[in-house]
């Protein structure tokens, strides 16, 4: 069985999304990945990444590119999506102090660059569910969700917060995954798709 794993690809770092699905071995699905920028590309895919960047500019160019509504409507319908860092900020419906365009479908809340605009990056080690092996996350201007419903399911936390969660087939992580080697959490997305 061949998925066709969409990456957003506005802004922001969609190129290590990509790379990561060209090497990703699955027992028994094979990947096929693809470029989103506008309606059409979102059409031919089976499921989507948001990639890490910037939130405001991405949202902007979502609703430039007319891309917004059949993105919701695609995410409602119950299409997988995986959120990594401004791709969560984006999926958010509620954004601390912002009004910028965002997709909105996820009913948590997050604060923006949380962990200060200096101490830009961090790498911490995080637990997966059923993992003995941490996983080497690394943090770029990454955002906190200060507020998630109970029908979400968290999945890794680091410091009591919640970094990696789930609700339904959205998966929305504040850290990147596309960057260390470590194939698991795009496997894991993989099964979702
Ligand atoms: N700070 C960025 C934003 O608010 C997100 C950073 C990232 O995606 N690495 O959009």
């Amino acid at each position: 069985m061949t998925v066709t794993v969409g990456v957003l690809a506005l802004q922001g770092g969609f190129q290590r999304h990509c790379d990561a699905l060209a090497h990703l071995d699955h027992p028994s699905r094979r990947v096929s990945s693809r470029l989103v920028r506008t309606p059409e590309d979102l059409a031919g895919v089976d499921s989507l990444i948001i990639p890490g960047g910037e939130s405001t500019t991405i949202g902007m160019l979502l609703e430039r590119f007319g891309l917004m509504e059949p993105l919701r409507g695609r995410i409602r319908s119950g299409m997988p999506v995986m959120g990594t860092c401004a791709g969560t900020i984006l999926l958010a419906q509620t954004i601390e102090g912002s009004e910028q365009p965002r997709i909105g479908t996820l009913p948590i809340t997050v604060q923006r660059n949380a962990y200060g605009r200096q101490v830009a990056s961090f790498e911490a080690d995080l637990r997966l569910p059923e993992d003995e092996l941490p996983f080497r996350a690394v943090f770029i201007r990454a955002p906190v969700i200060t507020r998630v419903p109970s029908d979400v399911t968290v999945l890794a936390t680091f410091e009591d917060n919640p970094v990696m969660i789930r609700r339904e087939s959205i998966l929305a992580l504040t850290f990147h995954p596309e960057l260390t080697g470590d194939q698991r959490i795009h496997r894991l997305f993989l099964a979702m798709s």
